[in-house]
């Protein structure tokens, strides 16, 4: 069943800045491209320096003369909180708005993306007035506080595979902390960042205080890297780019960067594990699910020898079980890659990891309706450490499997040369999966389940070249302020 026809979604490109959207036909556009059907669908504008510039300034002005960063925090969290409700009540233009140019199935970004964003903005408001300074020690004829303080403009760059809800993690946190933003959202998915702004200035934050400027990265996510009003960077996507942001914000700056980089996560399974048809169930869908587009997906299944044949051979019929489809047809199961180039390089990942040795046991190749990039889940094992498909991420539904003989093993395999952003170890052995969980280097290990909860409270970032800081969690809102030390002498004047 189609829950709504695509061609009727035709979003206008453009930038918004100051509280109001700002169509720009003078410079370059891109052609974006829905990922289900591969249909041109929208221009969109890339902002050159002068337009980020424009966007910047704009933002230190509201900053400096609204009084987003000085009225009451609990003013700002009821501002934060109506937002939310506003997410929450626009799903029926937000969901199909997102679905359509993303490799979100509709349904998923009705039931989850959407209400998940709208609840992640309630969260980070519970933190505007929770998160004061410090006093210090001092001798006793001093006062020594340490204050809390916003940075002023903050600069967000986003990736395309959960656009809406990765937007609102960089903005929640930033201006639950009293910070302006300027976003740049993925060229890949970037209309739903413009939406959630628009509600944003309906809820009352002020115009100016939540700016979004489109374009590429080298032109436009550069600028904004590089802006002297920028206070601070905060990105999530791949380490690559991570590693340019940095480098970028340092040679124009410096500035604070939070960075939420690419992963290569272990799902490591012991033969005394709990329930191997609800774990394979697991397993599988933490590879599948969004198609193998996220970054803690778990592509690396480290399991031991006794029950592997058995582990892989059931997730293989979860493989073969789904059903590619468009992000708009209700009945599918497994969404599009989000574009023809990128079906291509997991292929190109497939074909040098089989060359290196691998037995492709279940899939390799694209499938599924014209148009789209679809690409089969699939199983590789017979891998050493060495092989590409482990040494690399691959951003797609692709499985990689080990075997180990005891607990030294497996725990040695399960930490990644590079990456070490999230881990899943499964045990009936709670002291086995301490010690594993204490070894292997990651930022988030989960136990006997994978993937996130709902508690928003739990920090999410990664070790190695996973990234640096956190997302979610008080640490998120943390890392959006400064510390102002404040030492007042008021010893009695001496006779
Ligand atoms: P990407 O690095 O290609 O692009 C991310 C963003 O950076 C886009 O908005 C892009 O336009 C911009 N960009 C690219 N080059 C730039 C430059 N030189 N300067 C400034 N901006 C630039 O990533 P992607 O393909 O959009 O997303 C997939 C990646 O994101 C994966 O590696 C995935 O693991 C990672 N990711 C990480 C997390 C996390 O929480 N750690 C969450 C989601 C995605």
């Amino acid at each position: 069943m189609t829950a709504f026809e695509p061609a009727t979604i035709t979003p206008q490109g453009g930038h918004y800045i100051g509280g109001r959207l700002v169509t720009d036909d003078r410079h370059a556009a891109l052609t974006v491209r829905r990922p289900s059907d591969g249909e041109a669908y929208a221009q969109l504008p890339v902002a050159d320096a002068a337009m980020v510039d424009r966007a910047v300034e704009d933002a230190r002005r509201a900053w400096t003369a609204s009084d987003w960063a000085t009225q009451p925090p609990r003013e700002r969290a009821r501002v934060l909180r109506r937002w939310a409700d506003l997410v929450e009540a626009d799903v029926t233009t937000l969901a199909p708005l997102e679905a359509v140019g993303s490799t979100r199935p509709v349904r998923d970004a009705r039931g989850w993306d959407v209400p998940f964003t709208a609840e992640g903005l309630r969260f980070f408001a519970e933190y505007a007035d929770k998160l004061g300074g410090e006093v210090a020690a001092t001798r006793r004829d001093n006062l020594g506080l340490v204050l809390t303080e916003p940075y002023g403009v903050v600069g967000a760059i986003t990736p395309w595979n959960f656009p809406l809800v990765m937007v609102s993690w960089k903005v929640g946190a930033a201006m639950a902390a009293g910070n302006a933003i300027v976003l740049k959202p993925s060229e890949l998915t970037p209309f739903s960042a413009v939406r959630l702004a628009e509600l944003a200035v309906q809820a009352g934050v002020p115009a100016g205080i939540f700016n979004v400027v489109q374009g590429d990265g080298l032109t436009t996510g550069d600028a904004l890297c590089r802006h002297p009003r920028v206070a601070k960077m905060t990105f999530t996507g791949s380490t690559r780019t991570g590693a340019a942001i940095m480098s970028a914000c340092a040679l124009s700056g410096p500035k604070p960067v939070t960075l939420e980089l690419g992963g290569k996560s272990p799902q490591l399974v012991f033969d005394d594990a709990p329930d191997i048809e609800k774990l394979a169930a697991m397993i599988a869908k933490a590879i599948t699910g969004n198609a193998g587009q996220v970054c803690v997906a778990g592509s690396r299944l480290i399991v031991q020898e006794g029950i592997a044949e058995a582990l892989q051979a059931r997730i293989a019929e979860h493989f073969a079980a789904l059903r590619p489809g468009a992000t708009w047809d209700e009945g599918a199961t497994l969404p599009p890659i989000i574009s023809a180039p990128q079906a291509g390089r997991i292929d190109d990942i497939v074909s040098r990891a089989v060359q290196a040795g691998a037995e492709l046991q279940y899939g390799g190749g694209r499938y599924g309706p014209d148009g789209g990039a679809y690409y089969r889940p699939t199983l590789l094992r017979g891998v050493d450490a060495h092989n590409p498909a482990v040494v690399e991420e691959i951003f797609g539904p692709v499985l990689t499997v080990q075997t180990f003989r005891d607990e030294e093993e497996g725990i040695a395999l399960a930490s990644h040369e590079h990456y070490g952003l999230a881990a899943g170890v499964h045990t009936a052995d709670i002291g086995r999966a301490l010690r594993a969980m204490r070894a292997i280097a990651a930022g988030t290990v989960w136990i006997n389940r994978y993937g996130r909860s709902a508690d928003f409270v739990i920090p999410t970032g990664g070790y190695g070249q996973s990234g640096i800081g956190k997302d979610l969690g008080r640490q998120a809102v943390e890392a959006n302020l400064r510390h102002k030390s404040v030492l007042i002498d008021f010893a009695a004047p001496q006779a």
